[in-house]
């Protein structure tokens, strides 16, 4: 059986981190790092994202507002609120949540956001720096995955890093952190048009799965050992639980944790780590301002 990698504790380490260094902050009597998250409509994981930052930010000692504007806002209104987050000097950073309203252009919503209250690097220019090495603030997810990679010690150098999916939320952002200097892993990115996937599959050491397939990553795709991040997440209906569901990733677990060396699970492994490093993102952007 595979090494369960604990994405969860990682991610209780890194907030109590952030947590002794903004208690730190305050006994010095100043003001504690402020996250903002905007949200347009009523998509039921993205409201509960939303509020989940909320609950992670009062952990660490952090202030938060949520911005939930109708799913009937304009594009202007929404503009608007970007707008006023770019110049309150008291808010450090924000997210904007997805999916935007139909009638709001994201080539304009990212266009107007801050570089540098831009906690997921939605801005092209932040999204230029990352492509080129320089510093900028990370996407969360694909920041939480490095993380996690660094923190548990796997060794990334010259090993054959398989990443499927090519958004530019997680896949596209994650195979320029995999292909940095000091990483130095050999990328191959596979997305719904990649010819036999399965076989590329087999022979990464590290394969990182952000494909939105619940349970499609079985074991015929996975080498001997290999370590396997599963970035995605999903509900599925399981009548049998109290709950009437149960969670699961890209990734058939139970089968691929036979053969694989390390796996995270879902839930307790990438999804914790995302809103961890959103929240040392905030931190960074409130120190640049000290
Ligand atoms: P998207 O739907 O935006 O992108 C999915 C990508 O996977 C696309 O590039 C698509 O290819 C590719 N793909 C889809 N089906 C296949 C297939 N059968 N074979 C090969 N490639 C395929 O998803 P996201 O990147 O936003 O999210 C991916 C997963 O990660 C989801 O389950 C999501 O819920 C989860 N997620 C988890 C987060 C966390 O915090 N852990 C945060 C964000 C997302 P193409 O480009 O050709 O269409």
């Amino acid at each position: 059986m595979a090494e369960i990698i604990d994405g969860k504790k990682i991610s209780e380490e890194i907030k109590t981190e952030i947590a002794t260094e903004v208690k730190g902050l305050l006994d010095k009597g100043l003001r504690a790092p402020h996250l903002a998250v905007v949200i347009a409509g009523d998509d039921g994981a993205a409201t509960s994202y939303a509020e989940s930052i909320e609950k992670q930010c009062k952990g660490v000692g952090f202030m938060s507002s949520v911005y939930h504007l109708s799913g009937n806002t304009t594009e202007s209104e929404f503009l608007s609120t970007i707008d006023f987050l770019n110049n309150d000097d008291e808010i450090d950073g924000y997210i904007i949540q997805m999916p935007l309203p139909k009638q709001v252009s994201i080539d304009k919503v990212t266009a107007k956001v801050a570089p540098g209250k831009d906690m997921d690097c939605f801005h092209p220019n932040n999204m230029g720096n990352l492509l080129l090495g320089k510093e900028c603030y990370l996407p969360a997810t694909p920041h939480g995955v490095v993380e996690l990679i660094r923190r548990c010690n796997i060794d990334t150098a010259g090993k054959k890093c398989v990443i499927l999916g090519r958004s530019n939320i997680v896949g596209k952002p994650l195979s320029m952190l995999m292909l940095q200097k000091g990483i130095d892993a050999t990328v191959t990115v596979c997305h719904s048009k990649t010819k036999n996937m399965k076989q590329i599959c087999k022979t990464a050491d590290i394969l990182i799965v952000a494909i939105g397939q619940a349970e499609m990553i079985t074991a015929d795709y996975v080498k001997e050992n290999a370590t396997v991040i599963d970035v995605g997440i999903h509900r599925v209906a399981a009548p049998e639980l109290p709950k009437g569901y149960r969670l699961c990733g890209d990734v058939l677990f139970e089968e691929v944790a036979k053969k694989c060396g390390a796996i995270t699970p879902v839930p307790g492994g990438t999804g914790s780590m995302t809103t961890a490093c959103l929240l040392l993102n905030t931190l960074n952007a409130y120190k640049k301002k000290l």
